[in-house]
């Protein structure tokens, strides 16, 4: 790999000198190869994909932009995106993570709350995004209900039908489509700055224990979807969820909703990773629809 126009780049992005001393290879991502890329004093973290995905890139930076503006949570700064002659790169300032513990999960349920006040008086984003390696569609809409049928559950649906899954799955999400807002009852959701992607694997603290989320797919939407990804693979303990609700109380419906939320990422992780979670998704719908029904 060669460095140069990454570091062109940096220099042009920060105005500062950036020779690079060294790249190392850094573990965990699931889409991009990541490196921590060092100069004498300088640090930063740098994805790599293939050259056709700047827009997966640019969409991440304009996410963290996004975030940042709002200071509710630590994000690494974007730095620069952009293409080499055989990658696309994104380069983020670097942060030494650290474990959470229960005094950053507590601030992380505090400022998650505080990220979700930040509204808009749309649904959606100024532009799609994705989730995993998957388009993300974020078409403004007034109407949540037709933006989570259209544009989540409807989208992650056709998708699977053109991946092979037919049958009882596309009839069970048909129905489900359908008959979603006798889920919202009373319930009014309100268009939060979501970050979209928020399992543990996103969200760690700093050195200095302040928690940080990492790798958004934002949009202004209901609050829940965030909470209930927290909750889909673990990971997130009981201080971060105390500390959440004292600042902002969840509607009792988020108990049965969270299925529902989380079956779009179940969706998305059979569009992406393929069979296994064929069954999951169907059960999901199983315990949806008896809800409704
Ligand atoms: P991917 O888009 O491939 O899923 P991630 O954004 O999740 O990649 O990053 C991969 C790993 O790199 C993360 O699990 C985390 O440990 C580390 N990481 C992510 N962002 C930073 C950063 N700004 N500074 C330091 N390490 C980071």
């Amino acid at each position: 790999m060669n460095w140069q126009t990454i570091s062109e780049q940096i220099e042009l992005a920060t105005g500062r000198a950036f020779n690079v001393l060294s790249a190392h290879p850094l573990a965990g991502g699931d889409i991009n190869s990541a490196f921590l890329l060092q100069a004498c004093d300088e640090s930063y973290f740098v994805k790599l994909n293939r050259i056709d995905l700047l827009t997966m890139f640019e969409a991440e930076f304009a996410g963290l932009q996004e975030l940042a503006r709002t200071q509710a949570i630590r994000v690494p700064a974007p730095v620069v995106c952009g293409r080499t002659d055989g990658h696309s790169f994104l380069v983020l300032e670097y942060i030494e993570f650290c474990c959470s513990n229960k005094i950053s999960e507590r601030l992380l349920g505090q400022q998650l709350a505080q990220l979700h006040k930040r509204q808009q008086p749309y649904f959606g984003w100024h532009r799609d995004n994705t989730i995993g390696s998957i388009l993300q569609l974020n078409s403004k809409s007034d109407n949540w209900l037709a933006f989570w049928r259209e544009q989540r559950l409807g989208w992650q649906l056709q998708l699977a039908a053109k991946n092979g899954y037919g049958g009882r799955l596309q009839a069970s999400g048909e129905r489900l489509c359908n008959d979603m807002a006798a889920l919202f009852d009373s319930y009014l959701p309100q268009p939060s700055l979501l970050h979209g992607d928020l399992w543990a694997g996103n969200a760690t603290a700093d050195k200095q224990g302040r928690p940080v989320i990492f790798d958004p797919a934002c949009y202004y939407g209901d609050r829940e979807a965030d909470l209930a990804m927290t909750e889909l693979f673990g990971g997130f303990g009981q201080e971060f969820y105390a500390a959440y609700q004292a600042v902002w109380p969840l509607d009792k419906g988020y108990a049965v909703r969270k299925t529902f939320y989380n079956l779009y990422h179940i969706l998305n992780h059979l569009n992406l990773f393929g069979g296994g979670y064929l069954r999951q998704a169907e059960s999901m719908m199983t315990l949806l629809l008896a809800e409704i029904n």
